[in-house]
């Protein structure tokens, strides 16, 4: 049924309209023992929000198909989001990226988020978000919050065109002109890592994270395959199934990359002083008692932040580590549920949030989220790897320049085709991000070229190879 099938002319709902007339008619029928009893209160007409009246003098339009459009450009799997309306050539674009599991997403927004939307005004970016969020009755989730994002974003993005604004408008405007970023440095060992520091100072960056393979380890963060390797070993390094082998070839155990950082950072400060900002990832990988003494051990190397020293699992060692480190640290990339955020916050545990956009669903979390953490002294890093769609990364820059209390931007540099398919990219230059001014998120897909890039094969789908200690027992990856 189409909303004009299911309203009268007055916009209402036929069924309230239906309502008030049939309460009429037994008002009329009952006569004299109407007239002796006092009348029964009128009973509250249905509140559809499908049938709200447009308001902030604008037009009324709706929304008119929610699609879920899947492009690998560059080999990464990425699920935007298209919401149309009833203005011609008005749409939004929201990112919807769970690369590991992205044709759930894509179920979830075709099969049980569409049917919520159609007809609803796009205007109406929080009551959406708030009905979609419960519509599942058990709610939040990779899988949930990513489809929610990607209707989420999209509806800021129509917003934001509709007023002829950037979104960053939208929340207030700019705390500053564009957005540090950190680079990625890695390096099968501490000569190519330098190497690759070096190179980024000399771009302009002043913030970048670091990462060194462990020999014989299969390390994360470090880059490509070991120099242990063959060369036909390392040509074949971006083949999926190669990625897979080796990795099972290679294991994890944490003692040896503990001893490993800690010598890491003496020689990168040593190289490169003071002036430059370092970041590493522990990516959750090493028991809590040791990374709260890693925590410890590079205490005098002044790191920027240490991320994911702890899993999500692990959150309660946070007070402990606080106590035993002055360390900075960044936390809340795995979590899928805002509210995971808040006894790290509150108590003051971690000093950055670490946050997928879409995995907590959305912009419309992620303003409150922040606002949340201005209070507590906490500043953002929202997550930005190459599995953020474009659209994703607009997304954290417009956040990134109208929150006061930004930290620091991840980067990934995108290969030509994804920008060919995503126009409006964010800019990068001497180590920042630059919007441009478009209104909106500033961000646009090239539907025939992203169809041109399809998911490519992948013996796990794209799920994430298992990773292994030395005995066999699986790791977090
Ligand atoms: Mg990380």
């Amino acid at each position: 049924m189409t909303q004009q099938e299911s309203s009268s002319e007055d916009g209402r709902p036929k069924e309230a309209n239906a309502g008030r007339r049939g309460r009429s008619r037994v008002s009329k029928a009952d006569g004299r023992a109407s007239a002796r009893r006092p009348a029964a209160p009128p009973l509250p007409e249905p509140v559809v929000p499908a049938w709200w009246e447009p308001t902030g003098g604008l037009p009324a339009i709706r929304i008119t198909n929610v699609r879920a459009i899947c492009t690998a450009p560059d080999g990464i799997r990425l699920v935007v989001v298209k919401v149309e309306t009833s203005e011609p050539g008005l749409y939004g674009l929201g990112c919807a990226t769970f690369t590991q599991r992205p044709l759930a997403v894509v179920t979830a927004i075709e099969e049980y988020l569409k049917p919520l939307l159609i007809g609803r005004d796009p205007n109406d970016i929080e009551d959406i978000w708030q009905s979609s969020y419960v519509s599942s009755y058990w709610r939040s989730g990779p899988v949930l919050n990513n489809a929610l994002s990607g209707v989420d974003e999209a509806l800021w993005d129509i917003k934001g065109k509709r007023a002829g604004m950037p979104v960053y408008q939208l929340f207030g405007g700019r705390c500053r002109q564009a957005a540090a970023l950190y680079a990625h440095a890695s390096g099968a060992d501490i000569n190519e890592l330098e190497d690759q520091v070096q190179k980024y100072i000399e771009q302009g960056y002043r913030y970048v994270r670091c990462q060194m393979a462990v020999p014989g380890y299969s390390t994360y963060g470090s880059r490509g395959a070991p120099r242990t390797g063959s060369n036909a070993e390392r040509a074949r390094a971006g083949d999926p199934r190669e990625r897979i082998a080796r990795q099972a070839r290679q294991p994890w155990e944490p003692t040896p990359y503990c001893r490993m950082v800690p010598r890491m950072f003496e020689r990168l400060r040593g190289t490169f002083g003071d002036e430059v900002e370092l970041l590493h990832d522990v990516h959750e990988r090493i028991p809590p008692i040791q990374a709260i003494q890693l925590a410890k051990d590079v205490e005098p190397y002044h790191l920027f932040f240490l991320e994911d020293a702890l899993a999500p699992e692990d959150i309660d060692y946070f007070r402990i580590m606080r106590q035993q480190t002055s360390t900075p640290l960044a936390m809340g990339e795995l979590f899928v549920n805002v509210n995971e955020y808040l006894p790290l916050v509150r108590d003051r545990l971690i000093d950055f949030i670490r946050v997928h956009l879409s995995d907590i669903g959305g912009l419309s979390p992620a303003r409150k989220l922040a606002a949340f953490c201005e209070l507590f002294g906490v500043r953002t890093a929202w997550h930005g790897p190459g599995d953020v769609s474009p659209v994703g990364h607009a997304a954290n820059l417009h956040l990134d320049l109208a929150c006061y209390n930004f930290g620091i931007q991840e980067q990934h540099v995108f290969g030509e085709r994804t920008r060919e398919v995503f126009p409006g990219c964010p800019e990068i230059r001497d180590g920042y991000y630059w919007a441009n001014d478009r209104p909106g998120l500033g961000i646009d897909i090239d539907e025939q070229l992203a169809a041109r890039y399809p998911f490519p094969e992948h013996p796990l789908n794209g799920a994430w190879p298992p990773v292994r200690r030395r005995d066999g027992t699986v790791i977090r990856p």
